[in-house]
């Protein structure tokens, strides 16, 4: 109760809420409406006095909500208080003397959740409107809370219970089909299922480029060219650039924008300082920068064979979302994308000259490409921005590929729909019908006081 106390803010009105079916028992006893009817009609309110020992503690509007219509689905009722901290920490005490107890956080909303108002990530998305730092973020919110992605989740769960039916009709009854017509069929659903998730999944990335830009970092040994490219790219006609402090102090992050390509660059003061006698970015910062980044860029100079340095590089950026860069191409080039050491990165190399600046169309088109950035249509299409989501669809679609290779190397059906039910499992904890108890609670728990 203290720590409730301590974030208490000064408004011109505060509310106390009070849930649970003795809500209007507990109102009765400190609450005396200037009207005196005793009949409690839902989405109405009334206006008196909150009274101690025959003394007003405040003048309050207090509105009435009747389960299962309202936000938690139990009689619900709201003190509308002048807001001042006194008052309300008299009120509330009020409350809490006369029987009610104090709401946990987010204990409003799980308890809608719990009354089957609102499914489990409908429920998550009112932390994200409450937290959204900007607009966009907000609507993607409110589009959840809305239920595109129950809509979603649900929509494919019903696919999968008519394959898990299927199954169970060919086990009940064999001659009903031939198993080459059911696996067949089986595979296709299966397949549709994937496709749905994975455009889901991907939508995560999407949904944190258009929030974050993709957190990019240009390595390279010394003179690859690494400031030049930085330049051309800076300079580029059609790039918005905005300087953003780095997370670290001594580091500048560049978010630029070229032709809708949210860049954001990171370090480049090291980089613009590298042309000191001594090396700014070593290979241990550059492996530091590029195990966060979300794209690297490693720069080679075309006009040389590989040095050790670069195959460390090269190793650097290997397993990662890279893009080889083989800088000076007006020079006469000693590697070329064919170069056996660049086997590893086939449809991922760039020939362009930093310093004549040509070339660069085909980098921004290689990333465009690399993010799916001409795909994202931000109105039509749900976008994934919770993590616990992204990982429950993550093991979905591991277990549907179980399901698949079950289902081609002829294993017992039974097995099969072992794997699918999996699945659904991982789906039904998204919308929260098996989210255990200990999800619930660390959910909740990010919630504010009194929502
Ligand atoms: P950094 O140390 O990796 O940042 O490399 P710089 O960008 O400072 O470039 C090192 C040297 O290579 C400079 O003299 C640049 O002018 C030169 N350079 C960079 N890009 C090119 C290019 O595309 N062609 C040629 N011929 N020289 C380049």
């Amino acid at each position: 109760m203290h720590q409730y106390l301590l974030h208490l803010g000064i408004g011109g009105i505060g509310i106390i809420r009070i849930s649970g079916k003795n809500s209007f028992e507990v109102l009765e006893k400190i609450f005396k409406p200037k009207n005196k009817s005793n009949e409690i009609v839902g989405y109405t309110m009334k206006y008196g006095h909150i009274i101690e020992d025959n003394k007003i503690i405040d003048e309050v509007l207090v509105s009435y909500f009747k389960g299962p219509k309202s936000y938690t689905t139990e009689d619900m009722c709201e003190i509308n208080s002048h807001g001042g901290t006194v008052v309300m920490k008299k009120i509330l005490e009020l409350c809490l003397k006369n029987g009610a107890d104090l709401a946990e956080p987010g204990e409003f909303t799980k308890r809608a959740f719990l009354g089957g108002r609102i499914d489990l990530s409908q429920a998550e998305s009112v932390i994200d409107i409450i937290n959204a730092k900007s607009e966009r973020e907000a609507r993607e919110g409110i589009k959840q809370l809305d239920g595109f992605l129950s809509e979603k989740i649900n929509d494919i769960k019903k696919e999968l219970l008519e394959i898990i039916t299927n199954i169970e009709v060919s086990i009940d009854y064999p001659e009903y089909d031939t198993p080459e017509v059911t696996n067949k069929d089986i595979l296709k659903k299966i397949q549709t299922c994937r496709n749905k998730l994975n455009s889901l999944e991907n939508s995560f990335d999407s949904g944190k480029i258009i929030k974050d830009g993709i957190k990019t970092v240009i390595i390279g040994k010394p003179n690859a060219g690494k400031s030049s490219l930085l330049n051309a790219i800076l300079k580029e006609d059609r790039a918005i650039v905005t300087e953003v402090e780095g997370t670290t102090r001594d580091t500048i992050e560049e978010f630029i924008n070229i032709n809708g390509i949210p860049l954001k660059l990171v370090d480049t003061a090291g980089i613009r300082e590298s042309n000191d006698k001594v090396e700014k970015i070593g290979i241990e910062k550059s492996k530091k920068l590029a195990n966060d980044a979300d794209l690297i860029i490693a720069i080679f100079d075309s006009s040389k064979e590989f040095s050790e340095e670069d195959i460390k590089i090269l190793n650097i950026a290997k397993n990662k979302k890279s893009i080889i860069i083989l800088n000076k191409s007006d020079l006469v080039q000693k590697i070329n994308n064919e170069n056996p050491k660049l086997k590893d990165f086939n449809q991922n190399i760039i020939t362009l000259s930093a310093k004549n600046k040509t070339g660069l169309e085909k980098l921004f088109e290689k990333i465009t490409d690399m993010f799916n950035l001409n795909e994202i249509n931000l109105d039509n299409d749900i976008i994934i921005t919770n993590q616990r989501h992204k990982n429950l669809i993550l093991k979905a679609l591991e277990n549907l590929n179980k399901a698949e290779k079950i289902l081609k190397d002829g294993m017992p059906v039974d097995i099969l729909e072992i794997s699918l039910k999996d699945v659904l499992g991982n789906l039904s904890a998204i919308t929260g019908e098996e989210a255990g108890e200990e999800i619930l609670n660390e959910i909740f728990a990010r919630f504010c006081l009194g929502k």
